[in-house]
């Protein structure tokens, strides 16, 4: 079953045993929360709901895909994101979702809201690292880049840190982190 929005799952109605749901999350998606740091991509989301008399056990995988500014040479890079995600629902007498890997649900739950869920397995899936494949950069804008620190390195910065090193003591030095911010 595809669903796009609201992104809930209605359970009452269904059968005990295994139902797979399938959600899709863009960019609008993500534009409703506050503070998201995905403003782009696709994600798709299987969600594994297996209905059991006591409890249901929720399943979430995720693949994706995001695109960012390379963090070596700036040029867009898309970068495949894959994640998933597991909890239980237990069928209590009052609803409790505070618990991340138990949830209660009490007698008047019919549907399974599981947007914020959703925007959160994004997140945590999301790469620390943006860069292309080693060797796959701009290769102007690496050159360019390259020429850049051997002329800093060969004159500017090193007279600078000589310079500094003769007139300030070491302890200042090291309270003095904006020295080689200069070339802005
Ligand atoms: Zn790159």
């Amino acid at each position: 079953m595809r669903v796009k929005h609201p992104f809930v799952i209605p359970f009452v109605g269904l059968k005990p045993g295994e139902h797979h749901f399938e959600f899709i999350l863009e960019e609008t998606f993500f534009k409703e929360f506050d503070h998201s740091e995905v403003d782009n991509g696709r994600f798709v989301v299987d969600v594994l709901l297996d209905k059991k008399s006591n409890m249901m056990e929720m399943t979430l995988t995720l693949n994706g895909e995001m695109t960012w500014p390379c963090d070596r040479c700036g040029d867009p890079v898309s970068i495949a994101i894959v994640g998933n995600d597991h909890w239980i629902i237990k069928y209590g007498d009052h609803t409790e979702d505070q618990d991340d890997d138990i949830w209660m649900y009490g007698p008047q739950e019919h549907q399974i809201d599981i947007r914020q869920r959703l925007f959160e397995l994004v997140h945590l899936s999301l790469p620390a690292r943006r860069a292309h494949q080693e060797g796959e950069c701009n290769p102007s804008i690496m050159k360019k880049m390259e020429d850049y620190r051997t002329e800093e390195d060969s004159d500017t910065q090193w007279i600078a840190l000589k310079n500094l090193q003769m007139e300030t003591p070491l302890d200042q030095l090291e309270d003095d982190d904006n020295w080689e911010e200069d070339d802005e």
